[in-house]
């Protein structure tokens, strides 16, 4: 199998530490197994995407000395993809329109919340919307055993989610009219040939989604490393949203190093004076680290 990484931004902002450690530790992964290492601009997300941010990112990984092996992929010019997917998926009827209203399904969740139920969406359009518009489509989920999707993280260990009690039937297209995040994902790592995703642990909650999508549409299930999240001085995950400030993109190497050091690895004890320098070291270290977590 030919190793096919990804590091997946959404434009929300330049790039901060937070993401530059997932950035790192998708392109260390791809060197350390000799394999592709590609970009995708995930700009599908129209309220949240920063006019200029994502050129701003492409620059900065530039600056950073990680260059990817082919054109970056835009989510923007995408769009057929997605709808072809959730055709596909109409076809099979594993897709419904829902015609809930947030505040609808907040309510119910509250109630279920009081009888100490499930917090998963309540599935109230299956059966039908009830005279309701449609408003979002949802991609039902098993239920019983068939609802539970297991995997191995490479950093985390096994992981086990129960899509019925803990997530529900998930939306792919929202009301507002734009793809779920989930859909686009899933496509554009099947279509982009990915065998390896490696990203921060937050989007961990996602994954056993991904899967039961990926089975549903047909296509192969990739490996799956979340890294620990980066946090702020309050516990937050660091993002665009809780303030991050952008990356110094005259000290690469300091910036870098502290990526790295977050990831656990042992760079030695000189410093590194070139990007060259730091990629080889930390490369070898990354391995060093995977290889010791294989054999353990
Ligand atoms: N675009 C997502 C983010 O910036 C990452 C998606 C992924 O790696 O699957 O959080």
């Amino acid at each position: 199998m030919t190793y096919r990484g990804r590091f997946a931004p959404s434009p929300t902002g330049p790039l901060h530490f937070g993401s530059l450690v997932s950035a790192l530790a998708s392109w260390l992964d791809a060197r350390a197994q000799c394999g592709a290492w590609l970009v995708r601009v995930e700009d599908i997300d129209g309220p949240r995407t920063v006019p200029g941010a994502a050129e701003d990112i492409l620059a900065t990984l530039e600056r950073f000395g990680m260059r990817a092996d082919e054109a970056p992929v835009w989510q923007s010019q995408r769009i057929a993809r997605y709808q072809q997917a959730l055709e596909q998926l109409k076809s099979t009827g594993l897709v419904y329109p829902c015609g809930c209203t947030r505040k609808e399904i907040a309510d119910s969740l509250l109630n279920a919340h009081a009888r100490n139920t499930t917090l998963a969406y309540p599935g109230t359009c299956r059966k039908g919307l009830h005279g309701k518009p449609a408003r979002a489509w949802r991609l039902r989920v098993p239920d019983g055993d068939a609802a539970v999707i297991t995997f191995d993280d490479r950093w985390q260990g096994p992981q086990t989610q129960n899509l019925a009690t803990e997530v529900g039937d998930f939306v792919l297209r929202r009301a507002d009219d734009q793809w779920a995040y989930q859909l686009a994902v899933v496509v554009d790592d099947a279509d982009a040939g990915i065998t390896h995703i490696v990203r921060g642990a937050d989007l961990m909650d996602s994954t056993a989604r991904q899967i039961y999508l990926q089975r549903c549409l047909g296509v192969a299930t990739p490996a799956y490393l979340h890294v620990p999240v980066v946090t702020n001085e309050h516990g937050e995950k660091l993002s665009k949203q809780n303030g991050a400030t952008a990356l110094d993109s005259d000290k690469p190497l300091e910036a870098l190093g502290a990526a790295a050091r977050h990831l656990g690895l042992e760079l030695g004890s000189e410093p590194p004076a070139t990007l060259e320098q730091f990629y080889s070291v930390a490369t070898a270290a990354w391995a060093k680290r995977m290889n010791l977590r294989a054999s353990a």
